[in-house]
């Protein structure tokens, strides 16, 4: 009972203290003003930066699938002008008098979250993503002092420390950027179904691969390919685009590519999959999906698409499947998931664009047409007197 009194009262207090705020910082960010999605440049504001703080120049921002959605108020929460953006990369500016981890000039990463409520058991065991508060996300949230958070597509943020990581060396800005928000969300689930650690209690010669499935090879399914290799799963890409198969193969490392449209293809691969990582953006029928699944398989969704998923009750029971579901991923599985990245040279695929190039960017990427990833040269093509 104490707990929860001194949790409201610190809830209280930082809404408090947040209302306070002063939003004197000027920034240029690329927003939407409607569902047609167009960005266009804007300025806009940022808050001074308070004692818990660290105030960012915007070098580089991944495009993710979520942006597209977002701006196009494909999830019916819209709230414009939208400036989108989670897969923040840049360097520190400014500190506020209570951060010690950083100091001007540090190379920090931003992902799809930058406030939680800090005082319920989810953010008290390191999963700041399931805040039983309710998670601010970085753009398209109403803050606690009242504002509405504006994402990455622009020069700089403000972000409490404990929603900024750092980028290890090997890590560069521009490839990295993406695993703030598309490297988290893939991470997290092979580590939390078992997939990360799957031959650890296996006896000695008789460990046993996990095969992994990727649906969807974007954004979020290249970089599970890559972390899924990199962790010595054997990983088969399920995929609507036969011409992405040579580099899934030659390129990523997948042992194997299915055309989810060619039924001899996906006859071949029944029932061989001990987990598929489903990153469609699209509404697709699940059902034709659940059969690649061993007896046990985990069907796991980080993809997004609007409608309500259908799946017949038999191809989930049979065979004893999961359903299931991930949200990005804490705070402390973010750090580490990009140090894990650093020291198994797990980066994104991206195609580096200018500022003034996002509105054909988003239109390839509603034709799932990039390899894998845009991100926005932010640092050099959007300047603050836009
Ligand atoms: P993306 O780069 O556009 O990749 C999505 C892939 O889905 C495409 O490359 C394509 O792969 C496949 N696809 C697209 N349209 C399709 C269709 N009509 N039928 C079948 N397959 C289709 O997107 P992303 O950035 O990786 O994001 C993927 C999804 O994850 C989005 O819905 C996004 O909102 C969501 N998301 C969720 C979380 C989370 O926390 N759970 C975090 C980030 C993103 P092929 O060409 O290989 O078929
Ligand atoms: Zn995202």
């Amino acid at each position: 009972m104490a707990a929860t009194v001194a949790a409201a009262e610190a809830t209280a207090a930082a809404a408090a203290e947040a209302k306070g705020r002063q939003h004197t910082g000027k920034a240029v960010g690329l927003a939407a003003h409607d569902a047609s999605g167009h960005l266009a440049p804007l300025t806009i504001t940022r808050r001074s930066t308070g004692d818990d703080d660290v105030a960012i120049k915007i070098l580089y921002c991944g495009m993710c699938h979520s942006d597209l959605h977002s701006i196009m108020n494909e999830w019916n929460n819209a709230m414009y002008p939208m400036v989108p953006g989670h897969e923040i990369a840049g360097v520190v500016t400014e500190l506020g008098k209570n951060v010690t981890r950083f100091k001007p000039g540090d190379r920090v990463g931003v992902g799809c979250m930058v406030i939680s409520c800090q005082s319920c058991d989810s953010c008290d065991e390191g999963f700041e993503n399931t805040c039983r508060g309710g998670i601010i996300f970085t753009y398209n949230s109403v803050d606690r002092d009242g504002t509405v958070t504006y994402g990455g597509y622009s020069t700089a943020v403000t972000v409490h420390e404990r929603f900024v990581v750092r980028f290890p060396d090997a890590m560069p800005l521009d490839r990295g950027a993406p695993l703030l928000c598309a490297g988290v969300t893939v991470y997290s689930p092979m580590k939390y179904h078992g997939l990360l650690d799957a031959n650890a209690d296996a006896p000695a010669g008789r460990k046993k691969q996990k095969h992994v499935g990727v649906l969807g090879l974007g954004g979020l399914g290249h970089v599970a390919v890559k972390f899924a290799k990199a962790f010595g799963m054997k990983v088969t890409v399920i995929s609507t685009s036969p011409a992405k198969k040579q580099e899934a193969l030659d390129r990523l490392g997948a042992d194997g590519f299915v055309v989810s449209k060619d039924a001899e293809e996906m006859k071949a691969a029944a029932s061989s999959m001990d987990a598929i990582i489903n990153t469609v953006s699209a509404n697709v029928p699940l059902a034709p999906f659940m059969g690649l699944l061993k007896p046990n398989g985990k069907m796991i969704m980080v993809g997004l698409p609007t409608k309500a998923l259908e799946i017949p009750p038999f191809d989930l029971i049979m065979g004893n499947k999961t359903l299931t579901g991930s949200c990005i991923g804490g705070m402390r599985d973010t750090q580490e998931m990009l140090d894990v990245a650093a020291r198994h040279g797990v980066m994104a695929d991206i195609e580096l664009v200018a500022a003034d190039y996002v509105n054909t960017a988003m239109e390839r990427l509603a034709k799932a047409d990039v390899r894998y990833r845009f991100v926005i040269d932010i640092g050099n093509t959007l300047k603050n007197s836009e």
